[in-house]
Order: C-alpha cells, then structure tokens, then sequence
C-alpha cells in the first residue's frame, strides 16, 4: 500500500470513528450537520480514481504479425494499458498511459 492510500484510509478511518459516535440527539450544531458514512465514502471514492491511477499497474503484452520492408511476417509485441487498453511504448518511455494517464509498471519480475 503506497503513502497516499495509508493516508485516505486514515482521514476516512478517523472520520468514522466520530461519525459513529456522535450523537445528533445530545449536541445542537445549528446549521453544521454531521458527516454520514454515505456522503464520506462518496468522496472517498473520488480521491481512491486518483491514488489508482497513480499507482503503477503491469501493462498487457501481446503479440501480433507484421510485415517490414522484406515483407516476411515478423512477430512483434504490442503493449497496452490494463485500465483502458490503449496502446503504450516503451521505446517512448511511456511512465503513464498518454491515453488515460494510468501510471504504468514496466518491470518485468517474472
Ligand atoms: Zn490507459
């Protein structure tokens, strides 16, 4: 888990806590009305489609036939980006999907 989804879930996690302790019925907050779980996690999940897109994923190999200059088939790789299938280049240095902006992991640990 990298720093910016350890800090979410704490802000969330902490917010819960308060959200279920609190007791609407004993304290008068005028115009300030409570955080609900409903509302928190609306917008929790709005900064979790930036942490995941922020975090590396391994890209989609495939291969496919093309023909060069001597027109004999030739295998060669295609990459893809695994959230939104677009095309990626490694040659280019592509750290993010140009098409979506997911961060991509390149390395090949297998
Ligand atoms: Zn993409």
């Amino acid at each position: 888990m990298n720093k910016y989804q350890e800090s979410l879930d704490f802000l969330c996690n902490h917010a819960m806590e308060y959200i279920k302790d609190f007791d609407c019925e004993e304290y008068d907050c005028g115009d300030y009305y409570p955080l609900d779980e409903e509302t928190l996690n609306a917008n929790k999940s709005v900064l979790q489609e930036l942490i995941d897109r922020a975090t590396p994923v391994k890209i989609n190999e495939e291969t496919a036939t093309a023909k060069f200059i001597d027109d004999r088939p030739t295998t060669v790789m295609i990459y893809r980006c695994p959230k939104c299938g677009g095309r990626v280049h490694p040659f280019d240095g592509d750290l993010y999907c140009r098409h979506c902006g997911q961060a991509l992991d390149w390395r090949d640990d297998q």
